[in-house]
This record gives structure tokens, sequence and C-alpha cells, in this order.
């Protein structure tokens, strides 16, 4: 496989892991927290996301057992995206998110989360109008 990535293509673990989901993934990845060879794309990874993976850890001894691997510079328009623009916001004090959208614990069926998961790659990677800039 080639070394060598551009904005908008494959990840490279996309072709490495071709399906994301549950069960044992026959060629698992380093852990980036634990070390442990037994990372694999979440369920909830989108393969049309080529500039954001979901991740999870499988080793029962790391707590780090979801995570997301996001491009926030990729010399195209990664920071456009409206996950980068929001991870800007709040790591620059800007985006108070526990006042704009209080903690609430709430639980879904698989039904609700399939519903809920309709249109997330198009929300995370729309591109702002140009009123919203
Ligand atoms: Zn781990």
């Amino acid at each position: 496989m080639s070394n060598t990535w551009e904005a908008g293509a494959t990840p490279w673990l996309r072709r490495h892991q071709t399906n994301a989901g549950y069960g044992t993934e026959p060629n698992p990845i380093q852990c980036l927290f634990c070390g442990g060879q037994n990372v694999k794309r979440s369920s909830t990874d989108h393969d049309e996301d080529p500039g954001r993976i979901e991740l999870y850890c499988d080793n029962g001894s790391c707590d780090a057992r979801e995570m997301v691997l996001l491009v926030k510079r990729d010399g195209a328009h990664s920071g456009l995206r409206a996950d980068v623009r929001a991870l800007r916001l709040v790591d620059e004090g800007k985006l108070d998110v526990h006042a704009a959208y209080p903690p609430e614990m709430r639980s879904y069926s698989l039904s609700e989360m399939a519903k809920l998961s309709e249109g997330v790659v198009e929300r995370r990677t729309r591109k702002p109008s140009p009123s919203e800039e």
C-alpha cells in the first residue's frame, strides 16, 4: 500500500479494515492510548466521510473505548467542516457546550439511534454558507 493520502481520498484504515462494526476485526491496529493491538473502526464510522474516522478499542483493560480521529488541517477545506469549526470554538473558549446543550441523561433504542445517525455525514461536513462565516 502506498503511504500517500490527499484530502478527500479514502483513508488507509478504511482500506485496511474494510468493514466497520461489531465483532472481531481481523486486522486491528495499535491503540494510541493503551498500546494494545485492539483498535477497529467503530460501528458509527461513516465510509462517506474521508476526514474523520471513528474508532473503538476492544481491549477490556483500556478505558479509551470510543475515539474520533479528525483531520483539522489538510490543505483543502477541512477547516470549514462543522465539527472542526465547533472544536476550534470550544478550544478558544468561544462556545460553552454545557450552556448551549445542558447535560441530559437519556437512553435510545436501536431504531432511534439509526434514525439519529441519518444525515450525520452531511451535518459534520456541510460547508458554511457565506452568511455564517
Ligand atoms: Zn486502548
